[in-house]
């Protein structure tokens, strides 16, 4: 039985952080955590992965849409224990899904590509724009799980403050970084990270 009346086919490009908020949002559920504890899903980077929850109960529902690739894939026999995002191998420390803030554009068009689940990440590399995580207006505190608008629950509209590409450029490299699997690149990156 579909649970479900929204169908997301996931982007080829799109994290599966974003599928989640995509999901929620448009079954009617004001947060990803309203979301999670009617399907009794445990909130945390587990979202993430294949064979997850959230990936499993996606498949269940849409058995026609194959998720597998949407979703990222833990590496436990490699050192370091690595999780692949999208054929690209990052430390599993660098995956952040509930700390990052939210891009006020991507929430216009609907969907965030792979790189926003990066921990490093301050900028929205498509838009231009330096992530949200807190109301101007009412200062109340948001995670990209908690808000799914642009309408913040005092009134105020957000709009996150736009940056050149120059100031985004670490994003912007990332993200051509995963498109063409730069393993070198991020390996050397994130060894530089760590120290
Ligand atoms: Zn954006
Ligand atoms: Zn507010």
């Amino acid at each position: 039985m579909k649970i479900f009346h929204y169908i997301p086919a996931p982007y080829t490009e799109e994290s599966p952080s974003s599928l989640l908020r995509r999901v929620a949002l448009n079954n009617g559920f004001s947060s990803v955590n309203r979301f999670c504890k009617r399907t009794n899903l445990t909130i945390g980077v587990e979202l993430l992965l294949q064979q997850g929850d959230f990936h499993s109960l996606l498949q269940r529902e849409y058995p026609e849409i194959e998720y597998l690739p949407a979703f990222y894939r833990k590496l436990p026999f490699k050192p370091g224990h690595p999780i692949d995002i999208g054929g690209c191998e990052v430390p599993a420390v660098q995956l952040n899904c509930l700390a990052s803030g939210i891009c006020t554009e991507c929430l216009k068009v609907g969907w965030e590509p792979k790189v926003k689940d990066l921990r490093c990440v301050e900028y929205c590399p498509i838009h231009m724009r330096r992530y949200l995580f807190s109301c101007p207006h009412c200062h109340i505190k948001f995670t990209p799980f908690t808000q799914l608008s642009e309408s913040c629950a005092c009134g105020a509209s957000l709009e996150c403050e736009s940056v050149t590409a120059d100031t985004a450029k670490l994003e912007l490299t990332l993200m051509s970084v995963l498109k063409n699997k730069d393993q070198s690149f991020l390996d050397n990156f994130f060894l530089r990270l760590q120290n």
